[in-house]
């Protein structure tokens, strides 16, 4: 059986080289409690301040705007909670695709009758004139649109948007967990207060992320504690992480160009070989500026239950946005949102490509997928 292909890179990445180097190095030399005062602590409290800065460069904030925390969830929670928590009577309003760390966040801020949905065109983009009259209409609390979403890839109008909430005196919050490291995210070019990051979708270690809280932004804290974070995230901090974090960050802002135009060539070769190859094949999103990572086909007639495991069962492992509950697959809340019917939305799969993806991986993909559909197809 030839090895097992990689397909998966929106879900996980491997751990970088420099950013293992890092996390050794301060795990082993830097261990100290950055809260304690004497060498050690003074000792890991400068490696700490130096992940704070070195992030904050590669998206043009000031360190004091970047608070560290231990996941892309965290942070997507801590924006969204910690805005609402401050106006409990507004409603707050996102967009009908966000990740599940931004939508149950936003229903838990106070049940689904606060919660406002921004629904989103055929190719998964925000309606921006439908925003306009929530702005209008509604003042929410607080606006919440991702930079790019992790099912399609659609790129949203962050931007606009972010004027807009502005504007409107509202706080907006971006997730770009699946932006970073993949297009440009820069904070003075677009006036988010709040934006949220992982450190493991770019090539750093699972259980790190950071919130950019732009000056001035006020939110409440989810945790109590000792104060560490500006107090926004209390508890002894992962020095370890952060720094691996920052160098992950570093490396994949330096290569970001070289790197996704490699890939988008590659994702473009898959995309075209499946739609000559698999008859009906539907790309979601295809109208929408997209990463150029993530390729989401719909396979009408195939077996959403069986489509994954057939393909995982041939060596390619990839993914799809539909949940398994108890037993039963329900279609992914991104894809329905998308207007697409059921026998679209069931059967779908997201291929997303990385740094280490090769025209091998790919052409692999192409030879195995049809015979995959063949065997599923109902
Ligand atoms: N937001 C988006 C868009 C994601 O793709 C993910 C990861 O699946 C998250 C948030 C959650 O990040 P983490 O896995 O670091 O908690």
């Amino acid at each position: 059986m030839p090895h097992p292909v990689y397909l998966d890179y929106a879900a996980t990445t491997p751990l970088r080289a420099e950013a293992r180097e890092a996390m050794l190095d301060v795990l082993s030399q830097r261990w100290g409690n950055p809260s304690s005062g004497h060498c050690w602590g003074r000792e890991a409290r400068a490696a700490l301040e130096d992940a704070r800065a070195r992030l904050a460069a590669v998206v043009g904030a000031a360190p004091a705007e970047i608070v560290f925390t231990r996941g892309g969830t965290e942070a997507d929670n801590l924006a969204v909670l910690g805005v609402a928590a401050r106006d409990a009577e507004r409603p707050v309003a996102v967009a009908a695709v966000e990740h599940k760390a931004v939508l149950a966040a936003a229903k838990a801020a106070g049940g689904s009758g606060r919660l406002v949905t921004i629904p989103v065109d055929r190719d998964g983009v925000v309606d921006v004139d439908a925003l306009e009259q929530i702005l209008r209409d509604r003042r929410p609390a607080l606006v919440s649109v991702m930079w790019a979403n992790n099912e399609v890839g659609a790129v949203q109008p962050v931007e606009r948007i972010a004027a807009l909430c502005a504007e409107a005196g509202v706080p907006f919050h971006s997730d770009a967990v699946q932006a970073l490291g993949k297009l440009p995210v820069r904070v003075d070019r677009v006036p988010a207060d709040l934006l949220a990051f992982s450190a493991h979708k770019l090539g750093g270690p699972r259980g790190a992320g950071a919130l950019f809280v732009r000056r001035g932004t006020r939110l409440e804290p989810m945790l109590h504690g000792g104060g560490q974070e500006r107090g926004l995230r209390p508890g002894t901090e992962d020095v370890a992480a952060a720094t691996a974090f920052a160098v992950a960050a570093e490396r994949a802002e330096a290569e970001r160009e070289e790197t996704m135009a490699r890939v988008a060539a590659l994702r473009d070769r898959l995309e075209a070989g499946l739609c000559e190859r698999v008859a009906g094949l539907v790309v979601n999103a295809a109208g929408a500026p997209r990463l150029p990572t993530i390729s989401n086909v719909s396979v009408p007639g195939a077996d959403p239950e069986m489509l994954l495991p057939a393909l995982d069962m041939e060596g390619v492992a990839a993914s799809s946005g539909s949940a398994c509950n108890s037993g039963a697959v329900s279609a992914s809340h991104v894809l329905t949102a998308m207007g697409l019917p059921v026998e679209l939305a069931g059967p779908s799969v997201r291929f997303s490509l990385g740094r280490d993806s090769t025209a091998e991986d790919v052409e692999r993909a192409l030879e195995v997928f049809p015979r995959v559909v063949e065997r599923v197809r109902m």
